[in-house]
């Protein structure tokens, strides 16, 4: 055998002994924080608008987001969804359709929806939003304890108490929250929203805008390239508190374009892309018509999912539960089959 063959053949012996492993895959959870099943699925509430004062301007919003035909509305409050995620990923959640995604808490508020959605088990003792380190291990401390993830998650939140909630000191996990500058980075980027995030007329102390926490989380994607990011997006449960309908439909539709920017930067990367899956959900519902300010008593919740592997079905029938996506996330990370059906 002269060197040559034996060159290739030495090299075919690795190749089929050693197969390269494909990469673990990156994932983007991202939370609406209360936004409804209804508007996700059926656009803007034309009577709720009409019939209630939480619209300044009635005619404008209408014009904006309303038209008869329901395909035709529910793409106009949220294109990226309507146009792009359910033409290639799966839905979950339109109740009228046999669709059921559901809470499994009976609190029907944020720490408890969040503790669920990360911990995959709603925990009875968790009974208010106050800052309290959460007891229970999340999804994101769990994938910081193995090999493939161990110090490349993070999370980016617009509430100030998504610390507590995921435990940063005993987890590891570096959380952004509230109006916390972000030290891990300097770009012009960072440093300008470090410099105004709290110049910008403060709305409630608790949670900043959702613009800065998206452009956070978008900067430290493109710096730090974390296998596993959590964006907390919290805008349109304080709108709905503070009875705006105009400005929690606004809200809704810009946090649907920050989530096409992410996933169109996501297929432009090297790095990402076609090894990145988004999971898109929400911690609670809100009430019915002049019970719309609240979170109302319905456990019905949404879910959308998004990646290289998941077959498109558009709207999947049956019923789910939030307390299925840590799970599911955890056996995405592995490549295994889950509850909440990717194939
Ligand atoms: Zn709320």
């Amino acid at each position: 055998m002269n060197k040559f063959l034996f060159l290739i053949t030495l090299f075919l012996f690795i190749f089929f002994l050693f197969p390269k492993k494909e990469p673990p895959p990156n994932i983007f959870l991202i939370t609406l924080d209360g936004v409804r099943w209804q508007e996700v699925f059926y656009g803007i509430d034309k009577n709720l608008v009409e019939k209630t004062n939480y619209v300044n301007d009635k005619q404008l919003l209408l014009d904006k987001y309303f038209t008869i035909k329901l395909s035709e509305r529910r793409k106009k409050l949220m294109p990226f969804m309507w146009n792009y995620v359910y033409k290639n990923g799966k839905l979950f959640g339109d109740s009228l359709k046999m669709s059921n995604f559901s809470l499994t808490n009976n609190k029907i508020f944020s720490y408890p929806g969040y503790n669920e959605i990360l911990t995959g088990k709603a925990d009875s003792t968790i009974n208010s939003n106050a800052k309290i380190y959460n007891k229970n291990i999340t999804i994101l401390e769990k994938l910081n304890q193995t090999i493939d993830y161990k110090n490349k998650i993070a999370a980016f939140a617009s509430w100030d108490v998504f610390p507590f909630i995921i435990n940063d000191k005993r987890s590891g996990v570096p959380v952004n929250a509230g109006y916390m500058s972000e030290l891990n980075l300097k770009t012009p980027i960072v440093n300008y929203i470090n410099k105004n995030q709290k110049r910008t007329p403060v709305i409630w102390d608790n949670v900043r805008l959702d613009v800065y926490t998206h452009n956070l989380a978008l900067e430290y994607i493109k710096k730090k390239k974390p296998k596993f990011i959590y964006i907390a997006y919290g805008e349109t449960d304080d709108f709905g508190h503070s009875e705006k309908y105009d400005f929690y439909i606004n809200s809704l539709n810009y946090t649907d374009n920050m989530i096409e920017e992410l996933w169109n930067y996501v297929q432009k990367n090297k790095f990402y892309k076609d090894n990145t899956y988004f999971i898109i959900t929400t911690d609670h519902g809100r009430g019915l018509m002049e019970n719309w300010p609240n979170h109302g008593k319905s456990k019905a919740s949404w879910l959308a999912i998004l990646g290289p592997k998941i077959k498109n079905t558009g709207l999947v029938e049956g019923n789910f539960y939030a307390s299925q996506i840590a799970e599911t996330i955890l056996n995405m990370s592995k490549g295994i089959d889950t509850k909440i059906p990717i194939e």
